[in-house]
């Protein structure tokens, strides 16, 4: 369960809420065209992230930014490797104890493909 919740917790942590809001924020045009030509200005805060896509206010279709903003450009999600996923359950300790434990199995003869199993098996019962 935890690990449902802990996901999304890393990104997307940087609002500054509003605590230095009394001071004046400086302002940009951000120019948008919708695919019915229609153009518009937004005035945002230099400080926020521009979306890429806003809705014209004429006909309510989505305009894309014309100031070479694409959208659906996510890079801030860094990649996790499989690596990774299991370094959150488990530690590295724990994961060499583990493949110790399965390694001993399977020189045993306990586990692993079933043509080593037997013959690992009956060597160790000759042996
Ligand atoms: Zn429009």
């Amino acid at each position: 369960m935890a690990e449902r919740t802990l996901r999304g917790a890393r990104l997307g942590g940087q609002s500054f809420e509003d605590e230095r809001g009394i001071e004046f924020a400086a302002r940009q045009q951000v120019g948008y065209k919708c695919p019915q030509g229609h153009e518009f200005e937004i005035t945002m805060s230099v400080e926020a992230e521009i979306p890429a896509i806003w809705e014209c206010p004429r006909c309510g279709v989505e305009a894309l930014s014309t100031s070479g903003i694409e959208p659906e450009q996510k890079v801030e999600k860094p990649a996790r490797t499989h690596w990774d996923m299991l370094l959150e359950r488990r530690s590295e300790k724990e994961l060499e104890d583990i493949l110790k434990e399965r390694l001993e199995l399977l020189r045993g003869g306990e586990i692993g493909p079933a043509h080593l199993h037997r013959a690992n098996a009956k060597k160790r019962v000759a042996g």
